[in-house]
This record gives C-alpha cells, structure tokens and sequence, in this order.
C-alpha cells in the first residue's frame, strides 16, 4: 500500500494584519498516511490542527515545503480539482457544508458539477446515502434532520465524489453521544471497505479507534505510534493538554500497584477480561 497523502518540511504562517505579527502555525511537519490507514490527529485546541487538514486538499499551502495528494502536489493549480475529488474535507459544523434543502440533491451537488450522465449521478447518490444509513430520508428536507443526520449527509456528499480519502475535523464535537457511536460505525465501516481517514480530534476515546495516532504541538508532529504506544505515556499527554483516558489512569495505577497490565488494553471490559 502506497502513500497518499504526504507532507514534506511544511511551513504556514497566516497572513499579519496591522495589529499583530505573522505568526507560524506549522513549523517543519513531516508527515505521511498511506492509501487505506486510519490516522487520528490529536493536540490541545488552537495548536494547529484545523490548519494542518486544510493543507491535505489545497484549501491553504504551504510557504515552504511540499504537500502531494496521489503524487500531485497541492502548489500546482492545475492539479486542484484532481485533488480535491480525491480528498473530501468534513468539518465540525455540517450546516456549513449543505448546500441544497432536500437531502438527495444536497449529496448530488457535487457529481452534477462533475457534469455527469443522469443515471450516474443517480446512482452514486443511492450508494452514498446507502452507506451512511440515510437512504429513508432522501426526500426529505435537510433542516428537519438531527445534528448526527446532517453529519452524515455531508459525508454522503463526499462520498459522491468517489474520494480516496476522508478528512474529518473534530466531526463529532457537535453531536450527542448516539449521534457519535452511529458516525464511528460508519467511518469504522468505511475503513474497513478501504477508504483512508485522517480524523482530528480532542477525544481520546475516539483516537483509539485509529490505526495510528499523531500528537501535533508546537507546531509540529511530537508524537506518532499506534493508539497504545501513545497512551502508555500518560504523562506526555497530560504536558501537552491532552484529557488522559481513565482506561489509562488506571492501568498506570495497576502497573503502580505492581500488576502487569499490557498497553494493549483500551477498555473496561478488557481490563475486566484480564484481571478476572
Ligand atoms: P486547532 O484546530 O488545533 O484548534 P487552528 O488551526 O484552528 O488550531 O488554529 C491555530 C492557530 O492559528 C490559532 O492561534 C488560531 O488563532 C490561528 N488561526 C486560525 N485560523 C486563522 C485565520 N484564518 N487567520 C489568522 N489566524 C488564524
């Protein structure tokens, strides 16, 4: 499995206004996600995570160094549309993504921009809302949906554009906790049918769901490992601003207590299963 994503020596710094100084955001990131991982990038709010994702589909460039999606990289504009087909950027408010006020034409908008034949659009809106479990709500109007049924609509619409990859800012931070179980299990879903997934998040819960984590800070990539090498260092975390899972708490309050408890433990219950 190749790369698909990857960032070489990233540098951004937003423009100064009058009042204050440009200040660097990304300093040297380095980084690279390969076609089907699931990535989860976590680091304390303000430290630069939004700005890093906007990099993945051209939305921002780098003032130095090099961001390529497939090989193509991002500085060139030719290769913009290519790009942004291929990865599809969901953030946190899905309100700002819908574009239409019934649902099946919001998820064909983009394919009818493609300028696609009638029956192929149809037919990719059928699949996209299939896989986000919304297809009874097709003809419905969008502002009669939950917070959770908007989200997944705008993935819908992502979906319709047949993209490599999914990029999902903290998509969860304005759903209630159904809304959140239902959007992981269809990523999770996703992911296992192959799609690659880059997902920011404050919530460790969910970053344990990933194949590999990255702690971003101080402008840079401080830390990447599978989810377990990542939270054996709870103390790490807690220097960085980061919420410790209690699953880990109390591991480290086990492993004090001189158990031995193993760092591939994530939840009650197996830490339960163990112990009995
Ligand atoms: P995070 O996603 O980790 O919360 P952001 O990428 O949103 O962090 O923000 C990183 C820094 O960049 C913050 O200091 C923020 O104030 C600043 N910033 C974000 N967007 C802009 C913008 N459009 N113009 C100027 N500064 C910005």
């Amino acid at each position: 499995m190749g790369t698909l994503v990857e960032m070489a020596g990233v540098e951004f710094a937003y423009p100064s206004d009058n009042r204050r100084a440009a200040l660097p955001v990304l300093r040297g990131v380095n980084l690279r996600v390969r076609r089907g991982e699931f990535l989860a990038v976590i680091g304390p709010n303000g430290s630069g995570k939004s700005t890093l994702v906007k990099h993945f589909n051209g939305i921002l460039l780098p003032s130095k160094g090099r961001v390529t999606v497939d090989s193509l990289d991002t500085a060139n504009q030719d290769n913009l549309l290519e790009i942004r087909r291929k990865v599809g950027l969901l953030f946190q408010n899905p309100e700002n993504q819908l574009v239409s006020s019934i649902v099946e034409e919001d998820v064909a908008f983009g394919p009818e921009n493609l300028a696609l034949p009638p029956e192929e659009i149809q037919k990719r809106v059928a699949e996209a809302l299939e896989a986000v479990e919304m297809t009874p709500y097709r003809h419905q109007t969008v502002h009669t949906l939950s917070g959770g049924q908007k989200q997944r609509v705008a993935i819908a619409g992502l979906l319709a554009m047949r993209p490599d990859c999914l990029v999902l800012d903290e998509p969860s931070s304005m759903l209630d906790p159904p809304g959140r179980r239902r959007l992981f299990e269809i990523l999770l879903r996703l992911h296992r049918r192959g799609m690659t997934i880059i997902l920011v998040t404050h919530l460790m819960e969910e970053a344990a769901l990933a194949d590999r984590v990255c702690i971003f800070g101080s402008g840079t990539i401080l830390r990447e490992g599978t989810p377990e090498e990542i939270f054996s260092e709870p103390d790490f975390l807690i220097s960085q601003n980061l919420e410790v899972p209690q699953i880990n708490c109390l591991a480290a309050m086990l492993r004090n207590e001189g158990f031995n408890i193993p760092a591939s433990i994530l939840t009650v219950d197996e830490m339960v299963d163990y112990l009995c």
